[in-house]
């Protein structure tokens, strides 16, 4: 049985309900210059609905955390002088009073705090009787249940105008993503919920500007309905999240690049190779990782070598060892060229990273 919240249609966006609904705006407000300009310049290339962070959830104390509630007033500025729908986290019931308080149009529960459903409720209870779309980015982990159970308390507590936001999954391996898409969970939602707008958050599962082109065409290839992009109108110099950011002007170029097809046949298509494609991604991601341990080992056992005068190349070890793999290759199907030509290219890089090691000590030596 589906999940049946009680939803408006996506008509709240007002004119923004052509897909894709586009949020954009800096990771923090930072001064009201920085967002005034960004705003205005987010505006003159179409931009209707700003985001920026007054208060900032930061993994480690000592970092920027936010300029809090004056920034609420530029927030204002920034509405009175462009036009545009303005959009805030909240994390707690000050955030959600203070910024109903300044005009705040659209509010969102971030990643961290919709993985708390003591932080969710307090929130929701705080909504109580207010009319205003809430955007509920997934938890941290992935856990669908979780995700949905933020947007239930939100929805119980009278608010309609709801949409999710894909902001991917903390990982402890080291992955291309800062937070690994799973794009799976989405699309586990949108089977739950089918009427809630997803909008991706290309910017937090990136981390980095030159993957966000290809993660918001594969959000737009999923039939996702908007994108919520971090854009400061100097990057390089933002406070937070600098390496993700993009000026308005790239952002522009970026959307303008996008190829949004008709959804249809060709979507299951799609959403079966995308889940396929994303296995492969995430096996390449493992054997990444796999060869950097394999290399640790190997120089950790030039350090022995090294200390017991033994040479780097242990002929009979290395033949040894590769007819294991031919013969254990043979058995799962792979041939034995293909075999050879990885095993040769690991031994070839275990072998430079032994010498690299072996000449470091020598020099050390000699210094
Ligand atoms: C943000 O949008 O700036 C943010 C803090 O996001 P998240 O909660 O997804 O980490
Ligand atoms: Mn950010």
């Amino acid at each position: 049985m589906g999940i049946d919240l009680k939803l408006e249609n996506f008509s709240w966006c007002g004119e923004c309900v052509t897909r894709p609904l586009i949020i954009a705006g800096p990771c923090s407000a930072e001064t009201e210059e920085q967002l005034l300009l960004t705003a205005r310049a987010l505006s003159a290339n179409g931009v209707k609905i700003f985001r920026a962070g007054i208060w900032k959830p930061r993994t480690r104390p000592n970092a920027f955390e936010g300029v809090g509630s004056v920034g609420l007033k530029w927030m204002r500025t920034v509405k009175e002088e462009t036009g545009m729908i303005t959009a805030t986290e909240v994390a707690n019931v000050k955030h959600v009073y203070e910024a109903l308080k300044h005009g705040i149009d659209i509010l969102w529960i971030g990643a961290r705090t919709s993985a708390n459903p003591f932080a969710v409720q307090d929130i929701a209870d705080a909504l109580k009787g207010v009319d205003i779309p809430v955007l509920v980015k997934n938890p941290v982990n992935p856990d669908v249940e979780l995700w949905i159970g933020a947007l239930e308390r939100i929805n119980n507590a009278g608010i309609t105008k709801l949409a999710a936001i894909h902001r991917g999954f903390s990982n402890y391996d080291k992955t291309l993503f800062r937070n690994d898409p799973q794009w799976q969970i989405p699309i586990e939602i949108r089977r739950r919920i089918p009427d809630l707008p997803i909008i991706t958050d290309p910017s937090h599962i990136c981390g980095n500007r030159q993957l966000l082109y290809d993660v918001s065409q594969k959000a737009m290839d999923l039939n996702f309905d908007g994108l919520i992009i971090e854009s400061h109108i100097n990057p390089d110099k933002a406070l937070s999240d600098a390496q993700q950011q993009l000026t308005p002007d790239a952002l522009k170029s970026m959307l303008d690049r996008l190829i949004l097809r008709e959804s249809g046949a060709e979507m299951e298509v799609e959403l079966n190779l995308a889940e396929l494609r994303e296995q492969i991604d995430k096996m390449d991601d493992k054997l990444i990782n796999l060869f950097e341990k394999r290399m640790q080992v190997a120089a950790e056992i030039g350090a022995h070598k090294k200390e017991n005068n033994l040479t780097i190349l242990q002929s009979k070890r290395w033949d040894d060892m590769l007819k294991k793999r031919l013969n254990l290759g043979s058995k799962k199907g792979l041939s034995d060229d293909f075999i050879t030509k990885v095993f040769r290219a690991i031994h070839q890089e275990s072998i430079n990273k032994q010498t690299a090691i072996m000449n470091a000590q020598s020099n050390k030596k000699d210094a």
